[in-house]
């Protein structure tokens, strides 16, 4: 079955404003779902209300057959990673353990959690043995963006929120980090929902495709061809 399933989601925030209506999608495991659309037409609270930062007015979400509101918030937490634009690396740790926060957190052996670091910076395209040892400041913000990509892998998370991911990466590299996520999402199996304005990333990330637009509503829901055809 679906790996993700939103269900009638609806989200009108305490002013009035209504963020998203009657949001229907089904992502499959292994899936990588875009949202694309204007600024303010519903994708970050979407996602939030996957990772329960919002509260639904109405609607369901479940994440492999259970209630996300019922699934026990920490174990959420572990099932579902979030990659936001503003990164917040910790400033006074070094990328590496940035890096293994989560890792450590939950026990991995030290030397384990440390090869996995390394061969994720890699594959993020962060020579570890030149950025492993540096501070976040020392980084640029596209820089700084690959990291957080692999701080949320190295959690291993079934599913994947990012939002605006590769925002601040600049266009010649975007490209190919796209790429390399999409290898690397591939060969770890993640479920992904990622949030863009650019239907371009959207179209070449994305297995399918939510078009949504201002008023929070679906505006169109497919493959990339199914969406281009339009
Ligand atoms: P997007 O991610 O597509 O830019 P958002 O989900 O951030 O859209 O915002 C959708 C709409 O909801 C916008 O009109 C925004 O101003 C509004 N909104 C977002 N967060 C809040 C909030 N906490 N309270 C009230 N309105 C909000
Ligand atoms: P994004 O587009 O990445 O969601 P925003 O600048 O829209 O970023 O939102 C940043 C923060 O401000 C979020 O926590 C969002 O919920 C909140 N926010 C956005 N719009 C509003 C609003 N109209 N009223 C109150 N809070 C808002």
């Amino acid at each position: 079955g679906p790996m993700l399933v939103v269900d009638a989601l609806t989200k009108t925030y305490d002013d009035g404003t209504t963020a998203v209506r009657d949001l229907s999608l089904s992502i499959d495991r292994a899936e990588i779902a875009a949202l694309v659309g204007p600024s303010g037409c519903g994708k970050s609270t979407t996602l939030r209300m996957i990772n329960r930062l919002v509260e639904p007015t109405s609607g369901t979400i479940s994440l492999a057959g259970r209630d996300v509101m019922k699934v026990d918030p920490v174990e959420l937490r572990r099932g579902i990673g979030y990659v936001i634009q503003q990164v917040g690396l910790f400033p006074h740790q070094r990328i590496l353990a940035n890096v293994m926060t989560v890792p450590s957190l939950l026990g991995t052996p030290k030397a384990k959690a440390r090869a996995r670091a390394e061969e994720l910076l890699d594959l993020v395209g962060l020579d570890p043995a030149t950025y492993a040892g540096r501070y976040p400041h020392q980084l640029s913000g596209g820089q700084q963006q690959r990291v957080g990509v692999a701080r949320a892998l190295a959690a291993d998370p079934p599913v994947l929120l990012m939002d605006e991911p590769f925002g601040a990466v600049d266009p010649l590299e975007r490209r190919r980090l796209q790429d390399e996520f999409r290898k690397l999402q591939q060969r770890l199996g993640t479920t992904v929902v990622l949030v863009t304005h650019d239907l371009d990333e959207a179209v070449r990330l994305g297995d399918k495709v939510a078009v949504m637009a201002p008023g929070g509503r679906l505006a169109q829901w497919g493959t990339p061809a199914e969406v281009l055809a339009h």
